[in-house]
């Protein structure tokens, strides 16, 4: 268990004990949901019960003292963890990983063996434990496997609890883990994490130590993700094949009333909803995913559940877990739980807002702002650290948030923009601005800052969160990257960060290496300052979706990748070779390979909403459409002379008529052109053009036609009966 949850567990027992719930018949289901903390993983307790105290104490260390994982001690915790499930009426096992196409995998295997005399008997051997070999033949690879080897393997990962899985008939244990090709080829998102999370943990855990810190014994990267969603009544759901196949509506016209009134945000939460709640936290706390706060968000419908932070790994599991639970609960209660960034045009996306920060070994968390004058240089040196990798490769992180899904969203008008800058708050802002303005650093401005830190808490706590048009923003204690889509996995976001800190982190060391001064607390001042004079262009206070600023970032000569496939490209760039290179994360060829899975990926979601697209309308929109025009035709008819009015609106629907056939002849068109297209780049390009501004062109089309057609007449459901009943 990490710090965090410790502490949660504390806290709410604390509350319970209190009485706060008391009174209203809650206190006792809160008790039992508390009680159930933990109870589906292996966490703690589960070891002290089922382990030796030696091999108990040795996992220990590995899961909290990142001490190395001892191979002797594999058959005795698997044993262990055997006994802990069998109980829990458990019959099989599996690796859980996380292949590059984003969501998790899992192969199941029976605990059944024959014992000498050929009976059954249940066995989880260590070796069974520690190494997994599933048929990764078809898991994309972009390429690396055909060059090394066919086979892949999956490898335990100690440090994040194994669990076990639920359904009404089967009990799985479950083993996190990270995914290889034999001849160690990265196949996956949490290997590339792990290597990240360790090179920026040793940057500043080096830091640290620069500035005197004795006590900490290494430094974690925390993580907390905020996940947006909608439900939508599974009825509707499964009458829209776009949002069964795709996860959005490929077209829908906008009700009158949708989120003008911002009526939805924060306000109160239906009971029917707070039950589905009810049980995904329950379920979230099983599994030991301390899921903290639960609200309505700005669109209807829409709706925001948020954990305590863990550390990065854990994090980052657990996300993946509760997007899977939330789905299945969703469906017990009659919903549809839609992850999509942009499931309504026009109406609010999803994200999900990746929160982070470091913490040392003894709770102190590094972006802390602080009262004590030796931390507050402390603190601006991360900073620095963070503007430095931001100003780098901002494009990278940019990258790593890139998909189909997020299209819609980054730089629409109500997500972060696609530019990537630093929000950091007045007051920092004007310190920073302060500092690269200063041409020396005399005494006073070194007293100054010192000085000026002791108030930031207060002064920042105002300002942190007012600007959510930033796409990283400082908010009091943590940076936010609120560029994440809700149905992405963190692990690629959180990598990319890790990443970059630590190259930000290595600058600042640099510079402090070189810089003059008498102790290091000049040299570090002297290095911020640096950093404060390279960095301006990425600093930026001001309103993200404005015009303004878009015009402005281009003078900044800030990368401004408005797509997937611009974003990507980025990735095989010479400078984000060499970083990955440097810190021993990817190979370039491990890159090419991520590319190409992702610009794949793409390419595929964009050709099934085109086809999908074309098919709802030839057979859905177009009779519904056809039928109305024979109606009103018919009206005409049967008004001769007296029907003028109804004359000119039958003309009018012949125009949607044509429309509706043209947009998808252009439709097929684009399908045929992009099979000329050579290379997935080309083809993920042309689609991000043309693609994207056909569709548009049809659902247009689309979308007239549903303001004329009778609403009983029309064949899907519409925006208001979606994002209003439940
Ligand atoms: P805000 O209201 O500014 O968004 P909250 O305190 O509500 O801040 O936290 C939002 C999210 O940030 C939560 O998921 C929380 O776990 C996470 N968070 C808070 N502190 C940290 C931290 N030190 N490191 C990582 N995540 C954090
Ligand atoms: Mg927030």
């Amino acid at each position: 268990m990490g710090i965090a949850e410790t502490k949660f567990i504390d806290e709410t027992l604390s509350t319970l004990r209190s009485g706060a719930f008391a009174g209203n018949g809650r206190a006792l289901e809160g008790k039992s949901t508390m009680e159930n903390y933990g109870t589906l993983t292996f966490d703690k307790k589960a070891m002290a019960r089922n382990l030796s105290k030696a091999v108990c104490r040795k996992l220990i260390a590995v899961i909290e003292n990142n001490e190395r994982l001892d191979a002797e001690i594999a058959d005795e915790v698997a044993h262990g963890m055997k006994e802990w499930a069998l109980d829990q009426g458990v019959t099989h096992f599996c690796h859980w990983f996380q292949p590059m196409r984003g969501v998790t995998a899992e192969k199941h295997d029976a605990f059944l063996s024959f014992d000498d005399q050929g009976l059954p008997i249940a066995r989880f051997s260590g070796r069974q434990l520690i190494q997994g070999e599933p048929d990764a033949s078809s898991f994309p690879s972009g390429g690396t496997r055909s060059t090394f080897e066919a086979r892949g393997y999956t490898a335990w990962d100690p440090t994040s609890a194994a669990f076990i899985f639920k359904t009404k008939k089967a009990s799985t244990l479950v083993v996190p883990s990270v995914f290889l090709s034999w001849t160690g080829n990265v196949l996956d998102m949490k290997m590339p994490l792990l290597r990240a999370l360790n090179t920026v943990e040793d940057r500043a855990f080096k830091l640290l130590k620069l500035f005197g810190n004795r006590s900490a014994k290494f430094v974690r990267m925390t993580v907390g993700a905020e996940q947006e969603y909608f439900l939508v009544s599974k009825d509707f759901y499964e009458a829209r094949p776009d949002l069964m196949i795709t996860g959005r509506t490929l077209f829908g016209k906008s009700s009158a009333k949708d989120q003008q009134m911002e009526d939805h945000y924060f306000g109160a939460i239906k009971p029917k909803v707070l039950d589905f709640m009810a049980d995904v936290d329950a379920a979230l706390f099983e599994r030991g995913i301390p899921a903290k706060t639960r609200h309505n968000e700005v669109a209807p419908n829409q709706f925001e559940i948020a954990p305590l932070f863990e550390e990065a790994n854990i994090a980052v599991d657990h996300n993946l877990q509760a997007m899977e639970i939330m789905r299945k609960i969703a469906d017990d209660h009659g919903f549809a739980l839609l992850l999509h960034e942009k499931p309504f045009a026009g109406i609010n996306g999803s994200g999900k807002h990746l929160n982070w920060s470091l913490m040392d070994s003894e709770g102190n968390n590094l972006l802390e702002p602080g009262a004590a004058p030796k931390r507050n240089i402390q603190f601006l040196t991360f900073v620095g650290a963070i503007l430095a990798g931001v100003d780098k490769f901002g494009a990278l992180l940019r990258s790593s948030v890139a998909d189909a899904g997020n299209d819609y969203r980054l730089g629409a008008n109500e997500a972060p923009p696609a530019i990537m800058s630093l929000y950091l708050g007045d007051y920092l802002a004007n310190l920073f601005n302060e500092l690269e303005k200063g041409t020396s650093i005399s005494k006073s401005v070194r007293e100054e800052i010192d000085h000026g830190l002791k108030r930031l808490p207060t002064v920042l706590a105002d300002n942190s969160d007012r600007n959510r048009t930033s796409p990283i923003a400082f908010t009091g204690n943590k940076f936010e990257f609120r560029a994440v889509g809700a149905s992405q996995s963190t692990s690629e976001p959180a990598a990319v960060t890790a990443l970059i800190l630590a190259y930000g982190i290595d600058t600042v060391l640099e510079k402090i290496d070189k810089a003059k001064g008498e102790d290091i607390t000049a040299k570090a001042v002297e290095a911020v300052k640096q950093i404060a004079k390279e960095t301006g262009r990425v600093r930026f206070e001001g309103n993200g979706y404005s015009s303004d600023w878009q015009k402005e970032a281009a003078k900044r000569k800030l990368p401004n990748l408005r797509n997937t496939p611009e974003a990507l490209e980025v990735l095989t760039s010479e400078e984000v070779v060499a970083l990955y290179k440097r810190y021993g994360i990817l190979t370039e060829e491990e890159l090419h390979a991520k590319q190409e899975i992702r610009l794949e990926a793409y390419i595929k979601t964009k050709v099934i909403e085109l086809t999908l697209l074309k098919e709802m309308s030839l057979t859905g929109v177009i009779p519904a459409m056809l039928r109305h025009t024979s109606t009103v035709g018919d009206a005409v008819e049967a008004l001769g002379a007296a029907s003028k009015t109804l004359k000119g609106r039958l003309k009018s629907y012949g125009g949607i008529v044509d429309d509706l056939y043209a947009g998808v002849d252009r439709v097929t068109a684009v399908l045929t052109r992009l099979e000329k297209e050579g290379g997935t780049l080309k083809q993920a390009h042309f689609l991000a053009g043309q693609g994207v501004e056909t569709a548009l062109a049809l659902r247009a089309a689309c979308d007239r036609a549903e303001t004329v057609v009778e609403e009983g007449e029309w064949p899907f459901p519409n925006y208001r009966e979606m994002l209003f009943l439940l």
